[in-house]
């Protein structure tokens, strides 16, 4: 029998929610207490000090060995009171985690052996080399110069965890190769701003500065740690390769924001809390489609530290999970047949003026820099379509895009009836019409107490990759365990560069004579015209769409190898190196770590679908098919011929049945195995994950597909993996 399953089951339903108490009533008494923020700063530096790090953070300004100093006594002394002894650069190398190696304070005041002293100097907090031999680089660093530093981004406050002080860092090559996914991020919001900036001034000379605002949805799956022990899969690959699905799932929608179970809530409050420690800005929490998926989103910010946050949050996420019995899935599709987890990027741009680039105006001259920045948008990722997809493209991923809940794999922009409207006006639209968007109709709903609704700019579609949603885009597409940083980095490049090439357009046309309205007016017509094919509004799952975006020229590729290339054709590289966010060399690099990480994954999964089928499936089919046998033969030794024949008919069957799918999965598994010999042998690693997709891939289906019939015929006492419902609905 399977007690494992049986015992995680019957503890799962012991657990109770934990009682969770808010440090304090007022979430303002607490915020942001772990984090070196300005007002910390101001308590803990010099003025002067104080006002030569704003200068650097704020102006790009460089940062000097005293001032560094200064920065770092400030920050330590805060630290310390914090309970903390240690230090820790944190950097985001190629992987799918962050990554840290922790230093202690401590220090000898003289010669060694003499008194021990705490000490953090400047130099310590600028600049680190760790010893990060063994991190993906695609060949930049080789390990015999296998030199890497770390440097201080003093854009993203310091905060302690524990009992050790973290300072976000950027990571790069001796060379000056970026290793990591946030220094492309920095260049990149770097970019944009000034080719944004350069065009707001066509509207107000006194904008000095563009920012790129985040604001992420983090989806989740949480399941109870008792049946998360007992899945190898979701244990080693963080999703389940097998699993009948449950009578029940999301067919009544009565999860999508229904109450919140009350162990679930107990977490969501925990993870709040913790959240606002460190000056996270968590907002809403309520349950996703799927039975046991939830959401968690903060207000927006500006784009580095919303991905900092995000990543620390992740991080946090997981640890406070296992507080309440609970294992966190940041998996992209961790179970087949429901929805997976996505992390939408809602994104803008807001001028230092405070203006919002994408909210509508009031204003005809609001409008125009509010059309001049939507239409360069289109033309931007109607241009870089392919290299967008490919931004937020993972082993993981792929199995979410293109499935019937999530975008497709095709990257389209939806605007909605009233930008559209406004659109297709203009562009046939002969003189300088007045452009007139967003005066916001209201709607009486002629309810007393109920006060007048505003109706939205904009009508919604879920099934968009890229929608407008009122004062931002909406990047749905971005993966729930992604680093936001290689989408935001790749949208800002692209924006920028278009925003460069607009901004030389309209300058050309005013040199040859014309007004500057008529200039902008004119090159906005011109891009409505040449990304229109970038603008759908319909049904994005349909097959209709497919065929359709394949006519429009719209990227379709499917397979994540190739799909990953787009990284490497002439007008990513242009782009990128345009903005100066990326080299020639860095993207043939990342690429090679994106396909061997891609191998990696599927890989492993290969090998514990292997050991599922064949240690944890056939054994139980096995055993459970010897019991028929039994049966039968005990049949035939009470019964005449005849009855007996009549009697064991069903069991016969199912012998059959069970004998047939055990050996179509042994015969799959072999082949499995002999393909992955015959890929491993390939050189190249393009090519290696080609076939990884190719040749290997569909194995996994086969496989899943008979085991998850045996699961259909196989006595559920026998069964030793829990099912679906259990993970799924038990919580
Ligand atoms: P929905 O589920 O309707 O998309 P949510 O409230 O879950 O909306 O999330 C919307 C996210 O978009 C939040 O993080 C919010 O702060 C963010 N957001 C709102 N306005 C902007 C903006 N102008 N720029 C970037 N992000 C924004
Ligand atoms: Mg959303």
């Amino acid at each position: 029998m399977s007690s494992l399953r049986f015992k995680a089951v019957e503890e799962a339903f012991k657990k109770k929610a934990l009682e969770v108490t808010p440090p304090s009533k007022f979430t303002s008494d607490y915020y942001g207490k772990y984090v070196f923020n300005r007002a910390t700063m101001a308590k803990y530096l010099s003025k002067d000090t104080l006002k030569s790090l704003k200068n650097v953070i704020d102006k790009g300004a460089t940062l000097n060995l005293d001032i560094a100093n200064d920065v770092a006594a400030g920050m330590r002394m805060w630290a310390m009171e914090l309970g903390a002894t240690h230090y820790t650069h944190w950097f985001q190398p190629l992987t799918d985690s962050t990554a840290e190696k922790h230093d202690s304070f401590i220090d000898y005041a003289g010669a060694p052996g003499e008194a021990i002293i705490e000490d953090f100097s400047g130099k310590l907090l600028a600049q680190q080399e760790p010893d990060a031999s063994s991190f993906p680089s695609g060949g930049i660093r080789s390990t015999y110069e296998a030199r890497g530093y770390t440097a201080w981004d003093p854009s993203s406050p310091a905060f302690v965890v524990d009992d050790t002080l973290v300072v976000p860092t950027i990571f790069i090559s001796y060379t000056g190769e970026s290793l990591d996914l946030k220094a492309p991020l920095l260049k990149a919001l770097s970019a944009v701003d000034k080719a944004a900036t350069a065009v707001c001034k066509m509207f107000d000379p006194s904008v000095k500065k563009v920012v790129s605002f985040l604001g992420w949805e983090q989806e989740y799956f949480l399941v109870d740690e008792g049946l998360y022990a007992t899945r190898p899969d979701l244990l080693l690959t963080g999703r389940t390769l097998l699993g009948h699905e449950s009578a029940k799932n999301q067919q009544l929608d009565d999860h999508y924001f229904g109450s919140i179970p009350s162990r679930v809530a107990a977490y969501m409050k925990d993870i709040e809390f913790e959240a606002y420690k460190y000056g996270i800005p968590a907002k809403t929490r309520h349950n996703e489609v799927a039975p046991n998926q939830f959401e968690l989103a903060p207000i927006f910010g500006e784009t580095n530290l919303a991905v900092d946050q995000n990543l620390l949050m992740m991080s946090i996420m997981k640890k406070i999970a296992r507080r309440h019995g609970f294992r966190l899935l940041l998996h992209e599709k961790p179970f087949a047949g429901i929805n997976g987890s996505g992390k939408h990027n809602n994104w803008s741009l807001g001028t230092d003026t405070g203006v919002g680039l994408l909210t509508p105006g009031k204003t005809p001259e609001e409008n125009l820099q509010f059309v001049t920045f939507l239409v360069n948008i289109l033309q931007a990722v109607y241009k870089h379509n392919a290299l967008l997809k490919a931004s937020i493209m993972t082993a993981q991923n792929a199995h979410r895009l293109g499935a019937n809940e999530a975008p497709p794999a095709i990257v389209s922009i939806f605007l909605g009836t009233q930008l559209t409207a406004i659109l297709n006006k203009l562009e046939n639209s002969t003189s300088e019409e007045a452009i007139v968007v967003g005066a916001k109709k209201t709607l009486s709903l002629g309810i007393a107490h109920i006060p007048e609704v505003f109706l939205d700019n904009t009508d919604r579609n879920r099934t968009s990759p890229f929608a407008f949603t009122g004062n931002r885009f909406e990047f749905r597409a971005v993966g729930s365990s992604a680093n936001c940083s290689s989408a935001m980095a790749t949208l800002n490049a692209a924006v920028a560069a278009q925003l460069t090439e607009f901004k030389a357009e309209v300058d050309s046309k005013i040199a040859a004579g014309s007004t500057k309205e008529k200039a902008i007016f004119d090159v906005i017509k011109s891009y409505i015209k040449s990304s229109k094919a970038i603008r759908f509004d319909g049904n994005g799952y349909s097959d209709e769409w497919k065929l359709e975006a394949a006519e429009r020229g719209l990227d379709c590729e499917t397979s994540v190898p190739k799909i990953l290339k787009a990284y490497t054709s002439k007008a990513s590289i242009d782009l990128f190196k345009s903005t100066g966010v990326m080299t020639d060399v860095e993207l043939h690099a990342r690429n090679e770590v994106k396909w061997e990480t891609y191998i990696k994954k599927i890989q492993i999964e290969a090998r514990v679908l292997g050991d599922l089928a064949i240690n944890h499936i056939i054994p139980v089919a096995t055993r459970y098919q010897s019991f028929l046998l039994d049966n039968v033969y005990k049949i035939k030794a009470v019964y005449s011929a005849d009855k007996a024949e009549k009697l064991s008919k069903l069991d016969s069957e199912l012998i059959e049945e069970i004998a047939e799918h055990i050996s179509i999965i042994k015969t799959n598994v072999d082949a499995l195995v002999e393909a992955r010999k015959v890929a491993n042998k390939i050189d190249s690693e393009y090519e290696k994950a080609l076939s990884y997709h190719d040749d290997i891939l569909p194995y996994f289906d086969t496989i899943r597909y008979h085991a998850d019939k045996l699961e259909l015929i196989v006595d559920d006492e026998m069964w030793t993996l829990p099912k679906y419902r259990e993970l799924l609905f038990i919580r």
